[in-house]
């Protein structure tokens, strides 16, 4: 199939990051219960939201303070520009999406019950057109903090690897199956606990029996230049060649952790891009995950710019 051409000199806006990733859009039915096999049930209320990992952490990103650059791939459908809308609406460079003439744009079919227990169905749909190719294509506007996810093709993360000249912020979530030297190339790997051990099993060393500081040490004597393992309301632990601190998370009353950890990873990213140091922008990303946990949705939950500062 060919792909749209995309002119490199078309956009020439020098940017702190770029995001390559994900976008889906989700769309969310509430019920009264889960249907069983077979059953049609009515459904309550319905919504459509932007979602994806790498549309949320861009838009985190962005509302961290910095100018993004986000690589995507998007069907040629009513879905995208509902996906990309807060994206284009905070300015985020969307001059590189590849628009996939018969894929649609990646979707996330929700219901979710009165008990918030949920059945999700994602359908890639264009996402998974962001393969190495494509990647390869747009290397000349990989600029900046590079951040990925494991949302796209193998070969479309390990291609962006390949084409960054900044530090890469890699969130292996989902763990995909990457070469060596892409997990190397991290700094930091972000992950959370289930994803830490999935990594270092990757890597080639079993897990078993070690603990998350364990996972941490252990990825990092793999070769990981650094780890930042995310742990929900107990913080994120950050290992570097400066040590290995607790960064504690910030106390809230919890509403929706849903794209929390995307939130962290965009925010975190923003803070390398100005030129702090991994521990300083973690302690910044989990200011600025935990103000949005106290709010409903993934992105609809992010703070405006400027609104989180980055003293505690
Ligand atoms: P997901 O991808 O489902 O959003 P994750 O497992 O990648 O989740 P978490 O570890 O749950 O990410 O959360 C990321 C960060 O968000 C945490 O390190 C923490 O800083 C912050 N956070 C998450 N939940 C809470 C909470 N209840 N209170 C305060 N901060 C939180």
């Amino acid at each position: 199939m060919p792909l749209p051409a995309t002119d490199p000199l078309e956009h020439r806006v020098s940017v702190d990051i770029t995001v390559i990733g994900s976008t889906n859009l989700d769309i969310t039915a509430t019920v009264p219960r889960l249907p069983g096999p077979g059953e049609t049930l009515l459904g309550e209320t319905l919504t459509h939201s932007p979602g994806g990992k790498g549309a949320n952490q861009a838009l985190a990103a962005s509302r961290a303070g910095a100018s993004v650059r986000f690589v995507s791939a998007v069907g040629s459908d009513a879905a995208a520009s509902q996906a990309l809308a807060l994206l284009e609406a905070d300015g985020v460079d969307l001059g590189h999406l590849l628009r996939d003439p018969a894929l649609p744009t990646g979707t996330a079919l929700i219901a979710v019950d009165a008990q918030g227990e949920n059945n999700i169905i994602v359908i890639p749909g264009a996402n998974a057109s962001l393969d190495g190719a494509a990647v390869t294509l747009r290397q000349d506007v990989v600029e900046g903090v590079v951040v990925l996810q494991g949302e796209i093709p193998a070969d479309g993360v390990d291609a962006a690897v390949a084409a960054a000249r900044g530090r890469v912020v890699l969130n292996l979530a989902p763990v995909i199956e990457l070469p060596r030297a892409a997990v190397l190339a991290a700094d930091p790997l972000v992950v959370n606990e289930h994803e830490g051990e999935l990594t270092l099993a990757q890597l080639g060393q079993d897990p078993a029996g070690l603990d998350e500081a364990g996972v941490v040490a252990a990825l990092r004597e793999q070769g990981v230049a650094s780890v930042v393992m995310t742990l929900g309301s107990r913080g994120a632990l950050v290992s570097d060649a400066a040590g290995t601190v607790e960064v504690p998370s910030v106390s809230v009353s919890a509403v929706d952790a849903t794209g929390a950890g995307d939130a962290f990873v965009g925010a975190l990213a923003a803070r390398l891009a100005a030129g702090e140091t991994l521990v300083e922008a973690a302690r910044f990303a989990a200011r600025f995950a935990a103000d949005t946990v106290t709010r409903p949705g993934a992105q609809a939950s992010y703070p405006a710019k400027g609104a989180v500062s980055f003293e505690a």
